[in-house]
């Protein structure tokens, strides 16, 4: 099973959705850069996510807040004093962990046993506002977009006339220097963070905490994830991070184990509290049916964009069998995405690169390109070019032989079924568009 990592990291390599940063220099360990297939992929993430915590929902508005923040919202949010994961070094080879990921009390480095004692490393990245290095300008980058929804709190419920309970919506790059980012893109020092908070009254907080752990659940399946591949695992008392009254992860069974997709936490009232005693502003609400005040409560469902991609691959990533033309059965790699989330939804394939066949070809591709992302490839074998499209989950190939230029008709194939469909030109558009959606 480790090898699918393997064989996922290199297809994200070889083609452009995933590869190191900076890797001339030799990378920058954890960093990773999206290429022009990553690129789109990410934004379809990014777009069905919001779609259905934002668009189609009438309580829960956006924010995009600045990564750099006062340095006092992170005092009183509690990160700077706890902000922080127990690091080990083994004696033997000077290698640092963190504690509560070692399997026992072994080094996954060298084999041996000792450990210095464990030290709270913080994870926050510093660095200093304006043209002096002292402790008065340390700010800090942001590890969680969630800050930015607790001291906007006030500004958005006003200027939106939202009423409790409703929820604010943030994307964006989130930093933490974890001690032992790994696997991929799964445990990076960059990455970007999908987070609502949630705000109830005190009291219905629990209810809500079971409501948003079904529909995030939910959302992975509609978006084609296998069910049984998912779980939620609530955490134990001693888990819980500091500002949490529950949490629970939905769960994703990856080639190295089940392992944390989504985390799902009851924060309380404890960011607002700690904000409004910090900053002296009175950040309560006003209940106007009941004319009471008080400080919401908070339920945060807390996404990675890149946590997410990976996921997504890997449930997608499959080695099956399809015939080359020549009859012989040859080895097919496909991902089976969603087509909301396929990085390019068509591909236009002439049969050949035939003079009087590709330019109705590129007409073809002209038509479709405005409504989705569409590709052109008239490069070699068509089998091989069925394969490059199936191997980065292409929804639907459109090929143009040469009865095409007499019956204006042309062959689309499904990448699931290989399926194929002859269709008039002239409907092309809508047949996509019933099975592709706007
Ligand atoms: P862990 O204990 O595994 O370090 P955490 O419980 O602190 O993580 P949360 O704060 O719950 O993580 O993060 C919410 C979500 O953000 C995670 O479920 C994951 O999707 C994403 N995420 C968190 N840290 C990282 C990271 N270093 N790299 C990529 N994605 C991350």
């Amino acid at each position: 099973m480790a090898d699918l990592m393997e064989s996922l990291t290199s297809l994200a390599k070889r083609r452009g959705i995933a590869f190191p940063s900076s890797e001339i220099y030799g990378g920058l360990r954890s960093s990773w850069d999206y290429g022009p297939l990553g690129v789109e992929l990410r934004n379809n993430i990014r777009r069905a996510w919001w779609r259905s915590m934002v668009q189609l929902r009438d309580d829960v508005v956006g924010l995009e807040a600045a990564i750099l923040m006062s340095p006092r919202v992170w005092e009183a949010s509690g990160h700077v004093a706890g902000f922080s994961d127990p690091l080990v070094e083994c004696l033997n080879c000077h290698q640092r962990f963190r504690q509560d990921q070692l399997e026992g009390p072994v080094c996954p480095n060298c084999g041996q046993k000792e450990f210095t004692e464990p030290k709270q490393f913080n994870l926050m990245f510093k660095t200093f506002m304006g043209p002096v290095e002292e402790d008065a300008a340390v700010v800090y980058l942001r590890p969680e977009t969630a800050q930015g929804m607790f001291v906007d709190f006030r500004t958005i419920q006003q200027a939106s006339r939202m009423k409790v309970p409703f929820g604010i919506a943030q994307i964006g790059k989130s930093f933490r220097n974890e001690i032992t980012p790994s696997n991929f893109i799964f445990r990076t020092r960059e990455f970007e963070l999908m987070e609502v908070e949630y705000f109830v009254e005190p009291g219905t907080d629990e209810k809500w905490f079971e409501y948003w752990k079904e529909q995030r659940l939910q959302w992975f399946v509609d978006l084609g994830v296998r069910p049984e591949k998912l779980r939620i695992r609530a955490h134990e008392p001693d888990e819980l991070a500091h500002y949490a009254k529950a949490a629970a992860d939905i769960e994703y069974e990856f080639p190295f184990g089940w392992s944390e997709l989504e985390g799902i936490a009851n924060r309380a009232d404890f960011d607002l509290r700690q904000h409004q005693e910090a900053s002296g502003e009175d950040l309560t609400y006003f209940d106007q049916e009941n004319e009471r005040r008080y400080l919401p409560f908070v339920v945060e469902p807390a996404l990675g964009v890149d946590r997410a991609l990976l996921v997504f691959l890997l449930d997608a990533y499959r080695v099956g069998e399809a015939p080359s033309a020549k009859g012989e059965m040859e080895r097919r790699t496909l991902l089976a995405l969603h087509k909301d989330l396929a990085p390019t939804k068509v591909a236009v394939l002439p049969l050949s690169r035939n003079e009087t066949l590709v330019p109705e070809a590129r007409r073809v591709h002209g038509l479709l390109k405005p409504r989705w992302p569409t590709a052109y490839d008239d490069a070699g074998a068509i089998g091989r070019r069925y394969r490059r499209q199936d191997e980065v989950g292409t929804p639907f190939c459109v090929t143009l032989d040469f009865d095409s230029l007499t019956d204006r008709q042309v062959t689309v194939r499904e990448r699931d079924s290989m399926q194929q469909d002859r269709v008039s030109i002239d409907m092309l558009s809508d047949y996509l568009q019933e099975r592709l959606g706007p």
